[in-house]
Protein backbone atom coordinates (compact mmCIF):
# COMPACT_ATOMS: atom_id res chain seq x y z
CA UNK A 1 0.00 0.00 0.00
CA UNK A 2 1.21 3.71 -1.20
CA UNK A 3 0.18 6.75 0.25
CA UNK A 4 0.12 10.08 -1.00
CA UNK A 5 -0.65 13.14 0.35
CA UNK A 6 -1.75 16.65 -0.74
CA UNK A 7 -0.86 19.17 1.59
CA UNK A 8 -2.92 22.27 0.76
CA UNK A 9 -1.22 24.04 3.22
CA UNK A 10 -2.75 27.33 4.25
CA UNK A 11 -4.35 27.76 0.49
CA UNK A 12 -7.80 28.04 -1.36
CA UNK A 13 -11.13 29.82 -0.54
CA UNK A 14 -14.07 27.48 -0.12
CA UNK A 15 -15.24 27.76 -4.16
CA UNK A 16 -10.97 26.86 -5.05
CA UNK A 17 -11.74 23.82 -2.70
CA UNK A 18 -15.02 22.77 -4.12
CA UNK A 19 -13.13 22.83 -7.27
CA UNK A 20 -10.66 21.13 -6.56
CA UNK A 21 -12.49 17.91 -5.26
CA UNK A 22 -14.37 18.16 -9.10
CA UNK A 23 -11.04 18.65 -10.69
CA UNK A 24 -9.32 15.62 -8.96
CA UNK A 25 -9.49 12.77 -11.46
CA UNK A 26 -7.84 9.76 -9.09
CA UNK A 27 -9.75 6.24 -8.90
CA UNK A 28 -10.50 4.66 -5.14
CA UNK A 29 -7.85 2.03 -5.65
CA UNK A 30 -6.32 -1.04 -2.95
CA UNK A 31 -2.73 0.17 -3.64
CA UNK A 32 -2.76 3.80 -3.04
CA UNK A 33 -4.17 6.01 -0.64
CA UNK A 34 -4.70 9.28 -0.94
CA UNK A 35 -5.37 11.72 1.34
CA UNK A 36 -6.06 15.35 0.78
CA UNK A 37 -5.33 17.92 3.82
CA UNK A 38 -6.81 21.00 3.17
CA UNK A 39 -6.74 23.92 5.72
CA UNK A 40 -8.37 23.38 9.22
CA UNK A 41 -11.66 25.21 8.18
CA UNK A 42 -11.96 23.54 5.17
CA UNK A 43 -11.93 19.78 7.13
CA UNK A 44 -15.91 19.72 7.72
CA UNK A 45 -16.55 21.38 3.31
CA UNK A 46 -14.03 18.08 2.33
CA UNK A 47 -15.36 15.48 4.85
CA UNK A 48 -19.22 16.24 4.08
CA UNK A 49 -18.14 16.06 -0.25
CA UNK A 50 -18.39 12.23 0.85
CA UNK A 51 -15.70 11.41 -1.97
CA UNK A 52 -14.09 8.09 -1.04
CA UNK A 53 -11.37 8.23 -3.61
CA UNK A 54 -9.17 10.38 -0.82
CA UNK A 55 -9.27 10.11 3.27
CA UNK A 56 -9.28 13.19 5.04
CA UNK A 57 -6.35 14.68 7.13
CA UNK A 58 -5.34 17.61 9.40
CA UNK A 59 -2.73 19.87 9.27
CA UNK A 60 -2.38 20.01 13.05
CA UNK A 61 -3.97 19.45 16.41
CA UNK A 62 -4.15 20.76 19.82
CA UNK A 63 -1.03 19.13 22.02
CA UNK A 64 -4.17 19.55 24.18
CA UNK A 65 -7.91 17.50 25.19
CA UNK A 66 -11.04 19.11 24.85
CA UNK A 67 -10.93 21.82 27.59
CA UNK A 68 -10.21 25.44 28.30
CA UNK A 69 -7.21 25.88 25.49
CA UNK A 70 -8.40 29.00 23.53
CA UNK A 71 -8.01 28.87 19.90
CA UNK A 72 -6.88 24.90 20.05
CA UNK A 73 -8.22 22.12 17.74
CA UNK A 74 -8.34 19.11 19.72
CA UNK A 75 -8.07 15.21 18.14
CA UNK A 76 -11.83 14.42 19.29
CA UNK A 77 -13.17 17.32 17.42
CA UNK A 78 -11.04 16.45 14.34
CA UNK A 79 -12.35 12.77 14.67
CA UNK A 80 -15.97 14.01 14.94
CA UNK A 81 -15.87 15.04 11.64
CA UNK A 82 -14.27 12.57 9.93
CA UNK A 83 -10.71 13.30 9.88
CA UNK A 84 -8.84 10.17 10.10
CA UNK A 85 -4.95 11.24 9.45
CA UNK A 86 -3.21 14.49 11.11
CA UNK A 87 0.01 15.74 10.17
CA UNK A 88 2.36 16.89 13.09
CA UNK A 89 5.95 18.03 13.33
CA UNK A 90 5.44 19.69 10.25
CA UNK A 91 9.04 21.50 9.54
CA UNK A 92 6.81 24.91 8.57
CA UNK A 93 5.52 24.22 12.16
CA UNK A 94 8.53 24.12 13.94
CA UNK A 95 9.70 27.05 12.33
CA UNK A 96 7.18 29.77 12.21
CA UNK A 97 4.95 28.18 15.53
CA UNK A 98 8.00 27.64 17.66
CA UNK A 99 6.66 23.81 17.64
CA UNK A 100 9.25 21.57 20.01
CA UNK A 101 9.54 17.87 19.71
CA UNK A 102 7.88 17.51 22.87
CA UNK A 103 4.79 19.43 21.41
CA UNK A 104 4.86 17.31 18.82
CA UNK A 105 5.09 14.24 21.12
CA UNK A 106 1.89 15.09 22.70
CA UNK A 107 -0.07 15.97 19.41
CA UNK A 108 1.14 12.22 18.23
CA UNK A 109 -0.67 10.94 21.80
CA UNK A 110 -3.73 13.23 21.55
CA UNK A 111 -4.53 11.80 17.90
CA UNK A 112 -3.82 7.73 18.89
CA UNK A 113 -6.45 8.03 21.65
CA UNK A 114 -8.75 8.95 19.74
CA UNK A 115 -7.68 6.51 16.59
CA UNK A 116 -6.19 9.16 14.10
CA UNK A 117 -3.54 8.10 12.09
CA UNK A 118 0.06 10.59 13.04
CA UNK A 119 1.83 11.78 9.80
CA UNK A 120 5.36 12.55 11.64
CA UNK A 121 7.49 15.16 9.50
CA UNK A 122 10.75 14.53 10.22
CA UNK A 123 14.13 15.96 8.89
CA UNK A 124 17.21 13.83 9.46
CA UNK A 125 18.44 15.66 12.47
CA UNK A 126 14.95 15.10 14.46
CA UNK A 127 14.88 11.21 13.73
CA UNK A 128 17.07 10.26 16.91
CA UNK A 129 15.66 13.09 18.88
CA UNK A 130 11.75 13.42 18.19
CA UNK A 131 11.96 9.75 19.01
CA UNK A 132 13.67 10.30 22.50
CA UNK A 133 10.98 12.26 23.47
CA UNK A 134 8.03 9.72 22.34
CA UNK A 135 6.54 6.64 23.95
CA UNK A 136 7.70 3.77 22.11
CA UNK A 137 4.24 1.83 21.87
CA UNK A 138 3.00 5.33 19.71
CA UNK A 139 6.15 5.19 17.48
CA UNK A 140 4.82 2.16 16.22
CA UNK A 141 1.65 3.19 15.36
CA UNK A 142 2.48 6.31 12.72
CA UNK A 143 3.22 6.97 9.46
CA UNK A 144 6.89 9.13 8.91
CA UNK A 145 7.57 11.68 6.39
CA UNK A 146 11.25 12.16 5.81
CA UNK A 147 10.96 16.05 5.12
CA UNK A 148 14.55 17.67 4.40
CA UNK A 149 14.19 21.29 4.77
CA UNK A 150 16.46 21.54 1.82
CA UNK A 151 14.15 20.08 -0.43
CA UNK A 152 10.96 21.63 0.46
CA UNK A 153 9.15 23.79 -2.17
CA UNK A 154 12.91 24.59 -3.49
CA UNK A 155 12.37 22.63 -6.69
CA UNK A 156 15.44 20.64 -5.38
CA UNK A 157 14.26 17.09 -4.94
CA UNK A 158 16.24 14.93 -2.47
CA UNK A 159 18.46 12.58 -4.58
CA UNK A 160 16.86 9.24 -4.16
CA UNK A 161 19.98 7.21 -2.58
CA UNK A 162 20.08 9.61 0.54
CA UNK A 163 15.91 8.83 0.60
CA UNK A 164 17.06 4.93 0.81
CA UNK A 165 19.53 5.86 3.22
CA UNK A 166 17.02 7.84 5.89
CA UNK A 167 14.47 5.55 5.29
CA UNK A 168 16.73 2.28 6.52
CA UNK A 169 17.78 4.77 9.66
CA UNK A 170 14.02 5.70 10.35
CA UNK A 171 13.14 2.17 10.35
CA UNK A 172 15.92 1.38 12.37
CA UNK A 173 15.25 3.92 15.26
CA UNK A 174 11.14 3.68 15.08
CA UNK A 175 9.93 0.32 13.86
CA UNK A 176 10.78 -1.24 10.59
CA UNK A 177 7.02 -1.61 9.87
CA UNK A 178 6.00 2.28 10.14
CA UNK A 179 5.54 3.71 6.48
CA UNK A 180 8.00 6.23 5.80
CA UNK A 181 7.18 8.80 2.82
CA UNK A 182 9.14 11.10 1.56
CA UNK A 183 8.76 14.93 0.78
CA UNK A 184 9.95 17.74 -0.70
CA UNK A 185 9.56 18.76 -4.41
CA UNK A 186 7.96 15.75 -5.61
CA UNK A 187 6.49 16.16 -9.09
CA UNK A 188 4.71 13.54 -11.51
CA UNK A 189 8.01 13.60 -13.61
CA UNK A 190 10.15 12.07 -10.25
CA UNK A 191 7.47 10.35 -7.60
CA UNK A 192 8.04 7.21 -9.85
CA UNK A 193 11.51 6.70 -8.38
CA UNK A 194 10.20 7.72 -5.00
CA UNK A 195 7.71 5.19 -4.78
CA UNK A 196 10.31 2.55 -5.36
CA UNK A 197 12.10 3.18 -2.28
CA UNK A 198 9.56 4.22 0.06
CA UNK A 199 5.66 3.84 0.59
CA UNK A 200 4.61 6.88 -0.70
CA UNK A 201 5.08 10.58 -0.84
CA UNK A 202 3.90 13.81 0.98
CA UNK A 203 3.32 16.67 -1.68
CA UNK A 204 3.29 20.60 -1.09
CA UNK A 205 3.25 22.88 -4.32
CA UNK A 206 2.23 20.42 -6.84
CA UNK A 207 -0.87 19.24 -4.82
CA UNK A 208 -2.33 22.57 -5.19
CA UNK A 209 -3.05 21.70 -9.12
CA UNK A 210 -5.26 18.66 -8.69
CA UNK A 211 -4.81 17.55 -11.79
CA UNK A 212 -1.11 17.07 -11.05
CA UNK A 213 -1.95 15.52 -8.50
CA UNK A 214 -3.89 13.25 -10.00
CA UNK A 215 -0.86 12.14 -12.06
CA UNK A 216 0.90 11.67 -9.24
CA UNK A 217 -1.31 9.34 -7.58
CA UNK A 218 -1.59 7.61 -11.05
CA UNK A 219 2.17 7.53 -11.57
CA UNK A 220 3.00 6.04 -8.22
CA UNK A 221 0.81 2.54 -9.04
CA UNK A 222 1.73 2.91 -12.60
C1 LIG B 1 5.86 20.10 2.24
O1 LIG B 1 5.84 21.29 2.56
O2 LIG B 1 5.57 19.21 3.06
C2 LIG B 1 6.24 19.76 0.89
C3 LIG B 1 6.54 18.51 0.62
O3 LIG B 1 6.22 20.78 0.00
P1 LIG B 1 6.70 20.75 -1.53
O4 LIG B 1 6.11 19.53 -2.16
O5 LIG B 1 6.16 22.02 -2.10
O6 LIG B 1 8.18 20.70 -1.52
Amino acid sequence: MKYVIANLKSNKNTAEVADWIQSYTGKKSDAVTAILAPSLVHLTQVSDAGDDRFALAAQDVSQFPMGSYTGAVNARQLKEIGVQYAIVGHSERRRYFGETHAQIANKIAQLLDEGITPVLCLDTEYIVEQAAVMDPEHQKKIIVAYEPLSAIGSGKNQDVGTVTEVVKEIHQVYDDQVPVLYGGSVTEDNVREYSLVCDGVLVGGASLDPKHFSRIVAAITA
